[in-house]
């Protein structure tokens, strides 16, 4: 599923393509794909409005939309499992999985094909509500450590499902947790209220340091279902250290990685580099490093 660094990369490489254009019409094909307003005013309400800016918030795609010179709402969607927007050429959407076209005034079509059909799209005219739940953005500068820390301890949860929760930290999912956890050598079901400030600055950098590298490969492709709008795949699979490693070897210790789940998520971590106790892990390390 599509996290903060696919969906930021389908932002960046959407923008010069739609950035300027007007929509002129379109067509719905999976009515439930839009989630407002109704499916039968969704396509008209668009008629007119041009793309001003193409950005994103957690895993959201958001494209602000003016009109005769005046903000005029946004176009928003979220890719779920395997949704994919595209700018093509109209004779290009052919696809048997697409769910909504956009005509462009320069005769092209802003696509979204999802083969599961859990995307979805929203015409609003402000964010407020859909936003208002979501966490702070882990790379802006107001996401600091004292924060993140004392927002650890105020919630007593454990890290796995703690991070993959929206409105603590916007943005995070199964594999860049996984990945994050592992940088900062904290075990997944470690109680957030135990994560002192020196593992907490650990696991800070090493959210901030996994999604900057995922962005700069453009995402992840593990699957047949993530790609750019350019139609390639990502390339940080390449650098995932746990993630999809199951029985592979540890690249610090050589231990064999181990998938389990937390809360029905798939969870993979190294028991040797993540131990449970936090202390455990300091000493064991300091048995390595002698
Ligand atoms: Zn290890």
């Amino acid at each position: 599923m599509p996290e903060l660094p696919e969906v930021e990369t389908v932002a960046r490489l959407l923008a010069p393509e739609l950035v300027g254009r007007t929509i002129r019409g379109g067509e719905v094909l999976w009515a439930r794909t839009i989630a407002a307003p109704r499916v039968a005013d969704f396509v008209q309400t668009l008629v007119g409005r041009r793309c001003v800016r193409v950005w994103r918030r957690a895993k959201f795609v958001v494209i602000d939309l003016e009109r005769r010179g005046k903000p005029a709402g946004h176009l928003v969607c979220h890719l779920r499992m395997t949704g994919r927007l595209q700018v093509e050429r109209a004779s290009r959407a052919t696809s048997p999985h697409l769910r909504v076209r956009l005509v462009l005034d320069d005769r092209r079509e802003l696509t979204f094909d999802d083969v599961r059909k859990f995307g979805r799209m929203w015409f609003v005219e402000t964010l407020d509500e859909l936003f208002r739940d979501l966490g702070p953005e882990p790379l802006d500068a107001a996401f600091d450590v004292e924060r993140f820390h004392a927002a650890l301890e105020s919630r007593k949860r454990r890290l796995k499902p703690l991070l993959l929760d929206q409105s603590f930290v916007a943005g995070l999912g199964n594999i860049y947790v996984d990945e994050s956890l592992f940088r900062a050598r904290l075990h997944p079901l470690c109680s957030s209220a135990r994560v002192d400030r020196a593992a907490a600055a650990r696991l800070h950098a090493a959210i901030r340091e996994v999604l900057t590298a995922a962005i700069a490969r453009e995402g992840s492709s593990f699957d047949t279902f993530y790609r750019t709008p350019e139609g390639k795949p990502g390339g940080f699979q390449d650098e995932f250290r746990v993630y999809d490693r199951e029985g592979e070897p540890c690249v610090v210790c050589r231990a064999p990685i181990v998938k389990t789940f937390v809360g029905q998520r798939g969870t993979h971590f190294c028991r040797r580099c993540q131990p449970r106790s936090l202390n455990r892990g300091a000493s064991a390390r300091a048995a390595r490093e002698s």
